[in-house]
This record gives structure tokens, sequence and C-alpha cells, in this order.
């Protein structure tokens, strides 16, 4: 094969493995996202998928309240258009 033939071969992989890295690092910001949102939403009632909010006391004494009024009471904006809010 000729020099330049595999000089291109070459920079052809290396493209598409970084194609692949880009790929997996989007995807990782994603699970990223989610893990940030997630962070501290450990108290969820198995009954009713209530949240206990711990944000402002302490942890046990805050009040219950729906998933979707936890969650846009402490995503950023950035988040919210992360997951695709407004
Ligand atoms: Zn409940």
């Amino acid at each position: 094969m000729p020099k330049i033939d595999r000089a291109i071969t070459i920079a052809m992989a290396l493209h598409q493995n970084l194609m692949e890295v880009r790929r997996l690092n989007t995807n990782l910001q994603k699970a990223l996202d989610e893990i940030k949102i997630l962070k501290g939403v450990l108290p969820i009632c198995c009954y009713c998928g209530e949240i206990r909010d711990n944000t402002e006391v302490e942890p046990g004494k805050g009040p219950w309240i729906r998933m979707d009024e936890y969650i846009n009471k402490r995503t950023s904006a950035d988040e919210k258009s992360v997951l695709g809010g407004s």
C-alpha cells in the first residue's frame, strides 16, 4: 500500500475513534445530568412516590411533595433545558 493510502487509512481510523469518544462523552454527560437531579432524592415514599424535601430543613423533617414539584424546585434552568423543559 502506498504511504499516502496508509496515512489516509490511519487518519480515518483516528477520526472514527474520535467520533466514538464524542458519542460516549455525550451519553456520559446525559447520565451525569440525571445523577445531579436524582442526587438527594433518596427519601421516596414507595406507596405514592412522593419525595421528602429536606432542602431547607434537617433530614427527616421536610414535607412530602410530589416528584414533579420536587424536580421543578431542585432543577436549575440549565438542567431543565437538558430535560427538554422550558
Ligand atoms: Zn406516600
